[in-house]
């Protein structure tokens, strides 16, 4: 594998020399040899190469896995597994800023976000590790004539396939990897292959805090052939997936043949209600980042933006002046709120959308087409983008478009708004903006999301459950649900008498 020539090295993960997968405790080439290249898209430049995982990896990472969990592995105390996450834990908090670096310049987001991620992906770790000692069946009272005693005993799952996207690959990384070691379950991570390098680096601390050889395996590679290769392997007993909705159909179908247990966390097109009696000056900023934070691309951005009418044009003017004052460019610079989108396919897919807002009658109030000023037009920018005028049946009202762009829309009142809101396929999350509580209380029940946020957008915390309605998918993450995805229940009857 060749090395990279770099003037100067710009993280120390990024030494020059390839990337390798982690495959029962050891960093190895991929079979065939193959690497393929991550991409810094503020700049355009190549970070790294890295091994390109297939099939023929995968395989072995499944067998490694399945040695693992065979092993002493799974019969690991609750305490020792609780002492690793605290262990890892502490390792993350020591190099967190190293790892928010590596994802900024992997996937674009701006340090403030990236370091500002370090309370929820250290709390997630050590919410794991108290959970790793609170998993327990219960003991229950049957009817049976004669005498039985009945109780549950909660197993891990076995071999987890964890399949990540690239918009937090940090977080993404701990929301896979956390639930797997606080239950004993083993796991195969693949990375996307837009953002590989944090979920490697977390790798290496993985080993470092002593996480055996086989529990954790990472392998980088493609989807259509690494990730199809996990989801269809019947050494798997469940995939965890986050993505989109179309590769979540094609997981559940590849998930066919040993009916493995599977978890979605899909895309959205989350509506954004605020009403005329809302505290508008939390309101615009609010509905504003609700978009434009990580450029857009979060699975429960709120994109749908319902105004009520009275307020509807000076509010979207607002929203979208506030755009304008969102700093956009290389997410290194700490002044930069809004960074690059991912990649050249994701720049193609949002200023496509942009084009067919245009087309479809869609009134653009800022924003709206590609930055290419100076240094810009080495990275992928899309400027914060409101469009006004839009109608529920425009396909950029529709569909999820990953990118800074609002689509605001006018409603009269609350029934009204109620079925609009919930006129989509998806249902991840929503927000409203009011003062009324009934209203909110209303809204919060009618609404069909896996989250409601009130006053607020994006509120997450590593207790409280996230996931979808319809086709955002279906179990949860973070929250005492999340563990109970990566575990199997058996029930144990003894005859007493
Ligand atoms: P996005 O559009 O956000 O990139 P994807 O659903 O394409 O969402 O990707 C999310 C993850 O799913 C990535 O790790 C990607 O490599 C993986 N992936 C893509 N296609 C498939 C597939 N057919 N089978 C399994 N994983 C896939």
């Amino acid at each position: 594998m060749n090395e990279i020539n770099r003037s100067s090295p710009v993280h120390p993960f990024l030494d020059g020399k390839p990337k390798r997968m982690l495959i029962d405790g050891k960093w190895l080439e991929a079979a065939s040899g193959k690497t393929f290249e991550t991409i810094n898209p503020a700049t355009g430049e190549v970070l790294a190469r890295v091994a390109e995982g297939d099939a023929e990896d995968v395989d072995r990472a499944v067998e490694a896995a399945r040695r693992a969990f065979n092993g002493p592995w799974s019969r690991a105390k609750p305490f020792e597994r609780q002492s690793l996450l605290l262990k890892l834990a502490d390792l993350v908090e020591r190099h967190f800023d190293e790892l928010a670096a590596l994802d900024t310049l992997d996937m674009g987001a701006p340090i403030s976000r990236t370091r500002g991620s370090r309370l929820r992906a250290l709390g997630m770790l050590r919410y794991y590790a108290g959970q790793a000692v609170s998993i327990h069946g219960e003991t229950i009272e049957n009817s049976l004539p004669g005498e039985y005693a009945s109780f549950t005993l909660k197993e891990p799952v076995g071999v987890v396939g964890a399949i990540i996207p690239w918009n937090g690959p940090l977080t993404a990384t701990i929301w896979k990897i956390g639930p797997a070691l606080a239950t004993g379950c083993t796991v195969v991570l693949k990375p996307a292959e837009e953002a590989p390098l944090t979920p490697l680096r977390l790798a290496e601390l993985c080993q470092e805090a002593g996480v055996p050889p086989g529990v954790v395996n990472v392998v980088p590679g493609y989807g259509e052939t690494a990730g199809a290769a996990l989801a269809a392997h019947r050494g798997v007993d469940k995939v965890a997936f986050t993505g989109s909705h179309l590769t979540g159909q094609k997981i559940i179908q590849a998930s066919a043949g040993n009916l493995k247990r599977v978890s979605l966390e899909l895309g959205g097109k989350s509506p954004d209600v605020v009403f005329a009696d809302a505290d508008l000056d939390a309101a615009v900023p609010g509905a504003g980042m609700a978009v434009f934070a990580n450029s857009g691309q979060i699975c429960s951005a709120g994109t749908r933006l319902f105004v009520e009418r009275k307020i509807y044009e000076e509010f979207a003017a607002r929203v979208a002046a506030y755009g304008k004052s969102l700093r956009v460019g290389d997410g290194l610079d700490p002044n930069t709120q809004v960074g690059p989108l991912v990649s050249a396919e994701q720049l193609d897919r949002v200023t496509g959308y942009l084009a067919i807002g245009r087309q479809e009658g869609a009134r653009p109030l800022s924003g709206g087409e590609r930055l290419t000023e100076g240094d810009m037009a080495r990275g992928y920018f899309v400027p914060p983008t409101v469009f006004a005028d839009v109608r529920d049946d425009m396909r950029i009202a529709q569909e999820e478009i990953f990118g800074p762009v609002i689509s605001a829309i006018p409603f009269d009142d609350i029934e009204e708004v109620i079925t609009r809101a919930n006129a989509t396929s998806f249902g991840l999350g929503s927000g409203l903006w009011t003062r009324d509580v009934s209203k909110a209380h209303k809204l919060a029940r009618a609404i069909r999301a896996g989250s409601v946020w009130i006053n607020c957008y994006q509120a997450m915390d590593p207790a409280v459950p996230f996931g979808g309605y319809k086709m955002s998918g279906y179990g949860r993450e973070s929250g005492k649900q999340h563990v109970e995805e990566y575990l199997n229940v058996k029930s144990v009857w003894i005859r007493t008498d």
